[in-house]
């Protein structure tokens, strides 16, 4: 499914193509792709809130797949091995920010279906030092969206600095949201949601938050700590005002609409922290993919096939989705 030019989603912009089977260059593999989750970073560029970087593009960073070719040099993943891949594909491995551990930060890092083709598509190829292990506890649906929602959650939950016991507010609850709270749940603390949606209420309490609401000003109590999941700078005031002394509100969004002026004395003093989260680590990934794995976490999928992508990302847009998209491209799981 490719995206030839930036358009709105309504306009189902992804066009089924032909393309030749792409091959690994050195230290490439080749995937043939079984699922790849949908994320509403894919909306952002399809949609042009993040600069186009390739076009004609396919989009799509929550892969997994089975290998099927190995580029010359690949040593550690084997033909049939199953993998993922995630939004982060390439850092440089030598600037200060790789050397630190933070190679989230490195300027020349490269994403997945934005910089190279991603995995709305029969085969994919990533280099071998940035695709995943998979725990074999999940299923190829239930994987993917480890992949994005679950690994960028993860480290906005890092970010978030939560103590043991703590509050956590989680602002949107959509495919990040519900598996970063069943982290924090196994953790052993209690979860606080403020959503539009319903169903995303409904999912939140189905799931033991314990409290749910429209709006944080409702929020019984202050959070230790909390998460802004969804694009929306209003909420960021909303949610520093329901922040203890002391807290840290996480911004997990890779785009946000303008934050509105703020009150100093109510939404900031009294050492309250505000963190951005900018995608991840691959040890972020190997954190995540390990906490999943042993909780386990059970993400909530709805599934659609690969050639219904636009309708999946309509319904995504439209927060008509109860946990992740997934779509279905190759062998039936
Ligand atoms: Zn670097
Ligand atoms: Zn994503």
């Amino acid at each position: 499914m490719v995206l030839e030019d930036i358009a709105p989603i309504e306009s189902s912009p992804l066009r089924p193509t032909e393309l030749p089977d792409p091959h690994p260059a050195p230290g490439e593999v080749r995937l043939a792709v079984h699922t790849c989750a949908i994320c509403r970073t894919d909306l952002h560029v399809i949609e042009g809130e993040l600069p186009p970087q390739k076009l004609p593009v396919i989009p799509g960073h929550q892969i997994v797949g089975v290998v099927d070719e190995l580029g010359a040099g690949c040593t550690r993943l084997k033909v049939g091995q199953r993998v993922g891949v995630a939004w982060l594909r390439h850092t440089c491995g030598r600037c200060g920010f790789c050397a630190a551990g933070r190679e989230n930060l490195c300027e020349a890092q490269r994403f997945t279906g934005y910089h190279a083709d991603g995995g709305y598509a029969e085969r994919a190829v990533v280099a071998e030092d940035f695709a995943y292990e998979l725990p074999e506890t999940f299923g190829d649906v239930e994987a993917a969206p480890l992949l994005c929602a679950g690994i960028v959650g993860y480290r906005a939950l890092k970010r978030a600095e939560l103590p043991a016991g703590g509050k956590l507010a989680i602002y949107g609850f959509g495919s990040s949201a519900h598996v970063i709270a069943q982290i924090a749940m196994h953790r052993g603390c209690d979860v606080y949601v403020v959503t539009r949606g319903e169903s995303h209420r409904e999912l939140a309490r189905q799931m033991g938050a314990v409290w749910v609401g429209e709006r944080a000003d409702d929020m019984p109590v202050r959070a230790d700590s909390a998460i802004i999941f969804a694009p929306a700078g209003e909420l960021v005031p909303a949610a520093l005002e329901k922040l203890e002394k002391g807290g840290t509100l996480s911004l997990a969004g890779i785009y946000m609409t303008p934050i509105p002026e703020m009150d100093y004395e109510r939404c900031v003093f009294y050492e309250r922290d505000i963190h951005s989260v900018t995608a991840n680590t691959r040890a972020d990934g190997r954190e995540l993919l390990a906490a999943a794995a042993e909780i386990p976490i059970r993400p909530h999928t709805t599934t659609y096939p690969l050639a219904e992508a636009n309708r999946a990302l309509q319904d995504l847009k439209a927060d008509r989705l109860n946990g992740t998209g997934v779509l279905l491209v190759g062998r039936d799981p």
